[in-house]
């Protein structure tokens, strides 16, 4: 039987040979949905299947809990973020959390937010700066895992290959138009572009991203979790 607002915490937690760690902080408190849940994570943190394709090794990232109502489907963790093991633990992650007044306690609770990126595991560095997310990744293990989130009421698609996925594509004709025309994405769906720190040379560029979007995101984030104490009131972090 379901124990409705009993959950169990899954994070990526470092791997030891021969396999990862399935971080269950609570077995007995586990749900119905939970549990069909948690066998999918440790299909995901035991997948190898682009193993072959990675020079830093396999290391998923994933958070989720069935309750979760905001996710976040970004790029592939970065080399930082492969060695904690914790997704946006960079400093991308610190300016995502700017933008959407998310505490780290709330934006790691998978109780409340998922992360579910584009390419689970660090795909390396290639001429340009970090390869894309592994092209084998989002169509094996997306749709299995957005089937295990029903709860999720906002989807932020954060960077290019999240909104190249999700957004319909006369939404896209480019990354800076989709953010702009935010509003007309289907309802639940919230386009962002990569917080990397280039986004503040583009934030420069395109002021109406923090004077337009980041209020209505702020806003949008804080119903979708039920807390009216995230200030639609934007004010620009020092990042
Ligand atoms: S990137 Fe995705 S498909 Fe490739 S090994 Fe990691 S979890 Fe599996």
């Amino acid at each position: 039987m379901a124990q409705p607002g009993r959950l169990v915490q899954y994070r990526s937690l470092p791997q030891r040979r021969g396999g990862p760690i399935l971080n269950d902080v609570s077995p007995s408190s586990r749900t119905d949905a939970d549990e069909t849940l948690a066998d999918l994570l440790a299909r995901i943190r035991a997948c190898r299947m682009c193993a072959h394709a990675l020079p830093h090794g396999v290391r998923p990232i994933v958070q989720a809990a069935s309750t979760a109502r905001l996710l976040i489907i970004g790029q592939a963790p970065g080399s930082k973020v492969h060695v904690s093991g914790i997704g946006w633990d960079d400093d991308s992650g610190d300016r995502l959390r700017a933008w959407t007044g998310l505490d780290r306690e709330t934006f790691y609770d998978p109780a409340q937010v998922a992360q579910m990126p584009s390419g689970f595991c660090y795909p390396g560095k290639g001429n340009g700066g970090d390869l894309p997310p592994r092209p084998e990744c989002a169509p094996h293990w997306h749709p299995p895992l957005l089937a295990a989130l029903p709860q999720v009421r906002l989807t932020l698609l954060v960077g290019q290959y999240a909104i190249g996925r999700y957004l319909p594509r006369h939404l896209r004709p480019s990354m800076t138009e989709a953010v702009r025309r935010f509003a007309e994405a289907p309802v639940g769906l919230f386009p962002l572009p990569h917080p990397a720190w280039r986004s503040r040379l583009w934030m420069a560029r395109n002021p109406w991203f923090e004077s337009d979007v980041l209020p209505a995101l702020r806003q949008q984030v804080a119903q979708a979790l039920g807390k009216d104490n995230i200030s639609g009131n934007w004010q620009a972090p020092c990042l």
